[in-house]
């Protein structure tokens, strides 16, 4: 919802290419269910960019975690290892079949799952980790795969905000066994609600498409494999509508030019707040020299809480929207039930009281960025 007594917003989607187009066109072509041309486009295309096996979209990211939690199997009496410092919807498709999530702290630097605390959260109930790669950075996806493969349990990346990103020369989401991709209106591609879930372990590869499809061998019988298509397994229905597809083949199609443009206003931030930040004891976002980043978001995080509170006040009295971000999950009002507490994720709960995001999408102006730079360097801190 864009706020007119606001002069920069937070976020904004804008049209990058051909998606009105492309609309056009599926509406015509008079097939816009699921799994039509511009799906299959848009898979190919997310297929050979990333080099990933199969690459299914679907109504959301939480729906393709939640297709991921039915692929391993998740039941009742699971334990799922998640960073307590996330969106809700990483552990939420597990506890939606029975699992309960275990929450890892993050690393001070990147945000990202502390994978030296990792092991230990381990039992013989693990059955998924599922890292984050927090604005884009990732994960250290060496040290996590390790220990998981010395236990024997499957990876899922949440990539919710890293597509185009990479981590040591590989590409963010075709590390883990599976992976989820976001295109909700907030994310650097978009099509307002969507997603996709990216099978990188062929085993999971027919059942996930089983399971998208309602528990049937539909996708099979598209392709002339079977001569009719039943019911063969559990499932729902993940599929995106073919005319959310083409509005979405329309940006992922400009993708380089997406990320070009955000690279340009992450590094605008980063460079003209640095002797600011700096002498302020102000925390920029870190990346490590062998992650390349995707370019999702630029935060800043301040001394204390307070400080946090009134930045996020003087930037509303200059009609310029930052927000906050994730609360710590562990210490939510419906994790009381797994018996978390204050102190369990102690960089979790001293970052999401004192981090803010700046104003941050594709379309934004140098003329406003400049405006958003000029007022953060205006303040003070108390
Ligand atoms: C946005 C987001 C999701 C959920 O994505 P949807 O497509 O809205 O379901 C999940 N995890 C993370 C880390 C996110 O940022």
């Amino acid at each position: 919802m864009i706020d007119h007594k606001v002069k920069v917003t937070f976020n904004r989607s804008a049209l990058i290419g051909r998606e009105l187009e492309y609309i056009q066109a599926a509406v015509l072509s008079g097939q816009i269910a699921g799994d039509q041309s511009f799906s299959r486009k848009c898979e190919k295309l997310l297929e050979n960019t990333i080099a990933c096996s199969r690459a299914l979209v679907t109504t959301s990211c939480t729906h393709a975690l939640e297709m991921s939690a039915l692929l391993l199997d998740i039941r009742a009496g699971d334990e799922v290892i998640v960073p307590a410092f996330t969106f809700v919807s990483t552990p939420n498709a597990f506890v939606l079949r029975g699992a309960k999530p275990v929450f890892c702290d993050v690393r001070a630097d990147t945000l990202n799952m502390n994978e030296t605390k990792l092991e230990a959260l381990i039992t013989r109930r693990t059955k998924a980790i599922v890292p984050v790669h927090y604005a884009g950075v990732g994960c250290e996806m060496d040290t996590i795969l390790e220990i998981a493969n010395r236990h024997g349990i499957p990876v899922v990346e949440d990539n919710a905000h890293g597509l185009f990103g990479k981590y040591k020369g590989r590409w963010l989401g075709t590390i883990g066994a599976l992976a989820t991709q976001s295109f909700h209106e907030t994310k650097n591609i978009t099509c307002g609600e969507g997603g996709a879930l990216i099978v990188n372990d062929g085993q999971y590869r027919q059942r996930a498409e089983i399971l998208r499809e309602k528990g049937t061998n539909r996708a099979r019988f598209f392709r002339g494999e079977v001569d009719k298509y039943s019911w063969v397994d559990q499932g729902s229905s993940y599929v995106m509508s073919d005319v959310l597809a083409a509005f979405l083949f329309g940006q992922l199609e400009q993708w380089n030019l997406v990320q070009e443009k955000r690279r340009s206003v992450w590094q605008r931030y980063d460079s003209q707040l640095q002797d600011w930040s700096r002498t302020r004891g102000i925390n920029r976002p870190f990346v490590p020299e062998h992650c390349e980043q995707a370019w999702h978001m630029y935060y800043l995080v301040l001394p204390t809480a307070a400080d946090r509170d009134r930045f996020i006040a003087h930037l509303a009295d200059h009609r310029i929207k930052a927000v906050f971000h994730y609360l710590p999950l562990h210490l939510s009002e419906f994790a009381a039930q797994w018996g978390g507490g204050i102190g369990d994720c102690p960089v979790t709960e001293s970052v999401s009281d004192r981090l803010v995001r700046l104003p941050f999408y594709t379309s934004l102006t140098e003329e406003d960025q400049d405006l958003v730079i000029r007022k953060v360097i205006e303040f003070e801190l108390g």
